[in-house]
């Protein structure tokens, strides 16, 4: 899906004016191709067997990876979500972005490129989970309370960071959609297979 209403670049003199109306004296900034070249991807929605892939690390930061973090960032404010792995747009690498900055808080975006957990806390914590791939359903999971990861940034730098509260939940998740593992796995086989069942059914009512 391509962002929809992009204007065309701007060529002076074409707009309507009066025939001796003097040139407006202003110096149009053109759009550079990186702006225009943004774009949403789509979200893989359960039961899309895509999602249960283990996702390859990334081996250089190049202009496509930089273009699919871009995709992946603007794709998820537009979800909105807080977490994108990228095998949720389709693509099959260790990269996952991230904002949990609050409403009222300026955007933070985090991005986390060939993620590791170095250590989880004995200790667990309860916190209800949604997922971009599975909208519209939350539930309770139950995982490490802290956790320590290791992975590059968007530079390519060796980052090492402890995460507690909503960062290491989040983490978890994204780390596990890398590894194929969705959230839904960690509940009940009972749960599991009702969510399961009615996205199955979702999708094949949306294919007729
Ligand atoms: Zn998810």
């Amino acid at each position: 899906m391509q962002t929809a209403g992009r204007p065309p670049p701007a060529t002076p003199g074409t707009a309507a004016r009066a025939a001796d109306a003097p040139l407006p004296r202003i110096d149009r900034v053109p759009a550079t191709a990186y702006i225009a070249a943004m774009a949403l991807r789509d979200i893989l929605i359960l039961p899309d067997k895509r999602l249960r892939q283990v996702s390859e690390p990334v081996k250089k930061i190049d202009a496509g990876i930089r273009k699919l973090i871009e995709d992946m960032l603007e794709t998820m404010y537009d979800a909105p979500g807080i977490g994108l792995a990228a095998i949720q747009v389709g693509t099959p690498k260790r990269i996952i972005t991230m904002d949990l900055a609050k409403k009222e808080e300026p955007k933070n975006p985090q991005v986390f490129i060939n993620p590791e957990i170095l250590w989880t806390s004995q200790e667990k914590a309860t916190n209800e989970e949604g997922c971009l791939s599975i909208p519209e359903y939350y539930s309770d999971v139950e995982r490490p309370a802290q956790v320590k990861v290791k992975y590059l940034d968007r530079e390519g730098e060796p980052r090492e960071i402890e995460a507690n509260g909503l960062l290491a939940t989040c983490l978890q998740h994204e780390i596990d959609h890398l590894n194929g593992v969705l959230f839904i796995d960690h509940l009940s086989k009972l749960k599991r297979d009702r969510v399961l069942k009615k996205f199955t059914k979702a999708a094949k009512r949306a294919a007729e």
